[in-house]
């Protein structure tokens, strides 16, 4: 039968052409799949990148706000410590102490550096911030105090400076300073709150500076004791005298001749005992005599 011979081989060229074309057209189908699969790889790479580069860029303007806050914090305390030392040394001035050294160059050597450096990291900057905030509230507390004992200074007025005690009460040696101290009487330590003096019976005691004696009489301890207000809180003590000149009361210039030197009350023998009291507490009176 040629003729169903050739129908068959017809339709196996036919089938074999279509089997062909299929495996064409699935290798075509696989390849486009496999680009469009890379290209959304690449796609998400693209992204995660873009994602990337955007948590840097928070970072580093948060790295930036941090240094900013850092460096202002640094800036605050810079003036508050500088506010502190004027106020300081007004308050120095005005009391009539002497000038002592405020020690700010550590601070001024942070600063420095903290502007210099880009190499604070945000755990280091955070931790450097508190302890900046607290330092600052400390400050700000002591020159809060300093404005206020600075107030203080200020309403001794005028007039006030004048009865400022700077005058030796008597001249002599100091045979004990004002602090602690062991016992003259064997009693362990104790505080002393003025200065003993060493000088001749009956030599004459004088006031250290003007004002108005509000105290003149005997004390158990004491022994004859005048008590000087020279205002603004300021009072002066002269103790153990053998005679007294003045009545309460009565105003004194500086110099005047209060009382004379003994050794009346808890004394071991004839010496002046001064003492120098701010708003009551006794301070060194070697701060106020003058040299
Ligand atoms: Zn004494």
């Amino acid at each position: 039968m040629p003729a169903a011979r050739v129908i068959s081989r017809a339709a196996r060229g036919w089938r074999l052409a279509t089997a062909l074309v299929l495996v064409a057209v699935a290798v075509a189908a696989a390849q486009v799949w496999r680009a469009e699969r890379q290209t959304a790889a690449l796609r998400d790479e693209v992204a995660w990148l873009h994602t990337r580069l955007g948590d840097e860029r928070e970072l580093i303007t948060r790295q930036r706000r941090e240094m900013a806050q850092v460096a202002g914090a640094v800036d605050r305390l810079a003036r508050t410590t500088a506010a502190l030392g004027e106020r300081g040394a007004e308050a120095r001035r005005l009391a009539h102490m002497a000038e002592s050294r405020v020690e700010t160059p550590a601070l001024v050597n942070v600063a420095a550096r903290l502007d210099g450096g880009g190499s604070v990291v945000s755990e280091d900057a955070g931790r450097a911030l508190e302890e900046l905030a607290w330092v600052d509230g400390q400050a700000a507390v002591a020159s809060d105090s300093f404005a206020v004992l600075t107030v203080l200074l200020k309403d001794r007025g005028e007039d006030v400076s004048r009865g400022v005690p700077t005058l030796w009460p008597v001249r002599g040696l100091v045979t004990s300073p004002f602090g602690v101290r062991t016992s003259p009487y064997g009693e362990g330590r104790e505080m002393h709150p003025g200065i003993d003096i060493s000088a001749h019976y009956g030599m004459p005691v004088r006031a250290a500076g003007s004002g108005e004696v509000t105290f003149a009489g005997r004390d158990p301890g004491y022994g004859g004791l005048v008590v000087v207000a020279h205002g603004g809180k300021l009072d002066t003590l002269y103790a153990h005298l053998s005679a007294l000149y003045v009545r309460e009361g009565q105003r004194v210039h500086g110099g005047q001749a209060i009382g004379a030197v003994g050794a009346t009350g808890r004394a071991t023998g004839a010496h002046l005992h001064y003492e120098v009291r701010v708003a009551g507490a006794p301070v060194d009176p070697r701060r106020y005599l003058a040299k």
